[in-house]
């Protein structure tokens, strides 16, 4: 209650700026943190690295970085350079033609994550949402095997959860999905092979969709040998398997799938490669490629021509101009070792409170990323992470820390380094995290 009254009433332009608006905005995300600031978002003024200034002039250490949108940090000047470039003295921002950026950044791509083909699209979400009809095309089948409590946009078939006698139902929070989900989807638990087995026996599943860790429920890890498992069972039963690295790209330069030496089918980002500007990405193997392609002959190679997976704007050259200077300049192999080792620091100062006041939470770290749960161990699968969930002790947390300056991700309790973090933020937060756990549990 102090905490929400000294939100209230230091954030009054904020708050009347909320007034006016009325019913005027969506939830997500414009008002998506109503659910723990009690009433009214912050309303923002600027942003700048790890730096996020409100309309009533509190900047804060911002953690949260647009929930990864922001993990090349806000407005990074070589991004900022190359889109006024674009923009300006260029033009032409969407022509549906390729530009020279394009063909960069799919280079780039491909030696990070190791795909040769890419397309690119507006967010991660399109991008999944366009590679499952691909995974759908190729196969020939009908389903995508999504685990419990993964997030993945808003995309239909991914919004599921296990429910009775083996069949799948949508999650609650899933508007009005077009068909019963059970015709879309088979969901399972994650960490357990066996039941990944078992779905995947139907012989109906077109993918596996999945990221290398839960990240939305808390991080959640895979179990030793469970990524590799995955591949096998996806070969054994001519699934594909399907690898979404939106967030865990935090796991390094070239994402986990990279650190790990994981072999996807199908590829997908989104969020931060663009810098900012609203950028994704799917790359697909040679077989995929052949499986899918129309064999239209245009001289020395095949094309692959997927009528009615595109869009007029993906791959636009401010998208692509932004990508190649975010990923050339900014989300260097420096910046993340830079960023892991932050990251590490954060979640030892947080181990560090916790087991000094024997806090029954958990943390995990992802290379750049953090996330913390109330409950200890770490949950090992999404139902558990979701069933460790507290609403007030998020509201609790989330507020104390905006009211001393520091910005988190709420409900996953996620904390992202960028490359301008420094140690001294790092270490503002063990503090204010001591402060404010240690209000809970003396
Ligand atoms: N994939 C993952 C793993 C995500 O966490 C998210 C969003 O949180 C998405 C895809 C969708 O990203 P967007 O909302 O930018 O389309």
């Amino acid at each position: 209650d102090a905490e929400q009254a000294a939100y209230t009433s230091n954030h009054p332009r904020s708050r009347t700026l909320f007034g006016e608006a009325g019913n005027l905005f969506g939830r997500v995300p414009m008002t998506w943190m109503n659910m723990w600031t009690g009433g009214f978002p912050l309303y923002l003024d600027r942003a700048t690295g790890n730096r996020v200034t409100d309309v009533d002039g509190h900047t804060y250490i911002d953690f949260a970085l647009g929930d990864t949108g922001a993990m090349a940090g806000h407005s990074p000047a070589p991004t900022v350079a190359a889109v006024q470039r674009r923009m300006g003295e260029l033009g032409g921002i969407t022509t549906m033609l390729p530009t020279e950026d394009a063909q960069w950044v799919g280079a780039d791509l491909t030696r990070r994550f190791g795909m040769p083909l890419w397309s690119f699209t507006l967010s991660a979400t399109d991008a999944n949402r366009w590679a499952i009809r691909l995974a759908r095309l190729a196969t020939g089948r009908p389903k995508v095997l999504v685990f419990a409590y993964c997030y993945h946009g808003s995309v239909d078939e991914a919004f599921a959860l296990p429910g009775p006698e083996g069949k799948t139902e949508s999650r609650p929070g899933n508007v009005a999905p077009p068909v019963d989900l059970d015709l879309t989807t088979r969901a399972v638990t994650w960490n357990d092979l066996d039941a990944v087995e078992k779905a995947l026996a139907h012989g109906d599943v077109a993918a596996i969709l999945t990221e290398p860790a839960l990240t939305n429920i808390g991080i959640v890890p895979p179990e030793p040998g469970f990524m590799e498992g995955l591949r096998e069972l996806a070969t054994k039963y001519g699934a594909l398997l399907m690898i979404d690295e939106t967030h865990t790209f935090s796991t390094g330069w070239g994402g986990a799938t990279r650190a790990w030496g994981l072999q996807p089918d199908i590829f997908v980002i989104g969020k931060s490669i663009g810098g900012g500007i609203p950028s994704g990405a799917y790359g697909i193997t040679e077989d995929v490629a052949r499986a899918v392609t129309r064999h239209t002959d245009a001289g020395e190679a095949d094309i692959v021509d997927v009528g009615g997976v595109g869009g007029t704007l993906a791959g636009n050259a401010l998208s692509t101009a932004a990508m190649r200077a975010t990923l050339g300049e900014v989300l260097t192999e420096d910046a993340f070792a830079h960023m892991t080792e932050l990251a590490t620091a954060f979640t030892a100062g947080v181990q560090a409170t916790l087991d000094e006041l024997d806090v029954p939470w958990s943390i995990n770290q992802l290379g750049a990323r953090a996330e913390y749960r109330f409950a200890r161990p770490a949950p090992t699968t999404g139902e558990a992470s979701a069933a460790a969930a507290d609403e007030e002790l998020d509201a609790y947390m989330h507020l104390a820390m905006v009211n001393r300056g520091i910005l988190m991700t709420p409900f996953h309790n996620m904390a992202l380094m960028c490359p301008e973090t420094s140690r001294e933020d790092v270490d503002r937060h063990t503090a204010v995290f001591r402060e404010v756990v240690g209000a809970l549990f003396v």
